[in-house]
């Protein structure tokens, strides 16, 4: 999902990593020339994108979360937030929104330059984060363009029933595909929507694969920080097309390699040293400060084995793979099972599972204010993780893209407190 803030020959990267920036940047050229290319646009967000469905209509996707997310690897986004504020966003909301309504106050250039397109439809699938539905309001507003949105019930018990999947099935059937064949003019064909899911499902089957490599000890990958370049294509425009099944062929190969070499990740510096500490963390990263965040833990030789975050575009860790023999019914499927639509118990029971897959020695939040889908409850989940797995927690806060909660000095205190906290455990426990 991240592109580099510069690319600078000092900062090594994994062949994968340098494909999929191409990918993302391809996108971001092809919204670029939409108009001219008489190309339909779809904004819409990534947890519960419809990928699969809208590339049965030849639109070109554009996702506001990958914008500001890019803006803020780029250093963009404190000056769009800012416009924002100016022209009267408070400064609790969330800052994605407030980056993506500072790019369109600023002329609506892309982060690579390109002019964006007035998108013709806001496609909203709502998984889970209220704020999804403010924000389409306001871009509703400042667009003037439809909008529809795709209403997936909350997992508040924790399941799925019939009626549910039903329900969501129904408003794909009756409201999503004749919308889309309107606007688009392109009619809908189920074979080609098969087609698409076929992709995915390779794709998901590999992406698990890489992510669950961390098992080995050293982990082969950081899943956290290198995670979040490997769902890059898969939460984006991608999952569903050969282009995305072969970047996670070609990435599973790259961490089968370094897994039978016995060698830890990759980081921006080159190969990481001893892996001396094995975290699971919740929360996104601080965009702004991606490097230097990163660098703080492996500095200190911690690896993040799981988290959480490479799992909001979609969990298919826990075997949900988009399926051809029941297209719509498994697209209902994917938007149950993000992230953020699953309940506490749920998101600690997850938490759970992966430190004891992974042989975590700690849980780590990153908290950030602004976003309330992930912060709400985020300390009840910690006590719960220490209480059940007897590991030490540690807490965080950053932001995801306003540079003026990044403290650097206070975040590498409470680090190092942290892993400090973590050899101290592991001497009671030895003697
Ligand atoms: S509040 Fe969180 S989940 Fe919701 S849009 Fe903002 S960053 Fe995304």
């Amino acid at each position: 999902m991240p592109e580099p803030a510069k690319a600078t020959d000092d900062v090594r990267k994994e062949s994968s990593m340098l494909k999929q920036k191409a990918m993302i940047t391809a996108n971001h050229q092809r919204l670029g020339r939409a108009r001219e290319e008489g190309r339909k646009v779809v904004s819409t967000f990534i947890p519960g994108n419809l990928n699969e469905l809208l590339m049965c209509f030849d639109v070109v996707s554009n996702l506001p979360e990958a914008n500001a997310l890019a803006n803020g690897m780029r250093r963009r986004s404190g000056d769009l937030i800012r416009e924002a504020e100016r022209f009267g966003h408070s400064e609790d909301v969330c800052t994605y929104v407030k980056a993506d309504i500072g790019m369109f106050l600023e002329g609506n250039l892309g982060p690579t330059g390109e002019a964006l397109p007035t998108p013709d439809l806001l496609l909203l699938s709502y998984t889970g984060c209220f704020t999804f539905m403010k924000w389409f309001e306001l871009l509703r507003d400042m667009y003037a363009c439809e909008t529809k949105m795709l209403h997936v019930p909350y997992l508040g018990d924790g399941i799925v029933t019939p009626s549910m999947r039903e329900y969501v099935v129904r408003q794909i059937k009756e409201e999503l595909i004749p919308t889309l064949e309107r606007i688009s003019g392109v009619k809908f064909d189920i074979d080609r929507l098969r087609e698409h899911m076929r992709e995915s499902a390779k794709a998901e089957e590999d992406l698990v694969w890489v992510l669950q490599s961390a098992r080995n000890q050293p982990s082969p990958i950081d899943a956290f920080f290198g995670g979040v370049y490997y769902i890059g294509p898969i939460f984006t425009a991608f999952r569903g097309t050969p282009e995305a099944t072969d970047y996670y062929a070609a990435l599973r190969h790259e961490v089968e390699e370094r897994q039978a070499a016995g060698m830890g990740p990759i980081t921006p510096e080159g190969d990481m040293g001893e892996e001396r500490y094995r975290l699971v963390v919740d929360g996104p990263p601080a965009w702004t400060h991606f490097r230097e965040f990163w660098k703080m833990f492996y500095d200190q030789g911690a690896v993040v084995v799981a988290s959480t975050y490479t799992k909001v575009g979609g969990v298919f860790d826990f075997g949900f793979r988009h399926d051809p023999d029941n297209p719509l019914e498994s697209l209902a499927d994917y938007c149950f099972g993000c992230f953020g639509n699953l309940n506490m118990e749920q998101r600690t029971d997850i938490v759970e599972s992966y430190m004891n897959d992974y042989q975590a020695d700690g849980f780590l939040i990153n908290s950030v204010k602004s976003c309330n889908s992930y912060a709400a409850g985020q300390l009840l989940i910690l006590r719960e993780i220490e209480s059940r797995t007897g590991k030490p927690a540690g807490f965080i806060e950053t932001d995801l893209v306003d540079p003026r909660y990044f403290s650097a000095a206070n975040i590498r205190t409470r680090l190092e407190s942290y892993f400090e906290m973590i050899d101290q455990k592991r001497s009671v426990a030895a003697a």
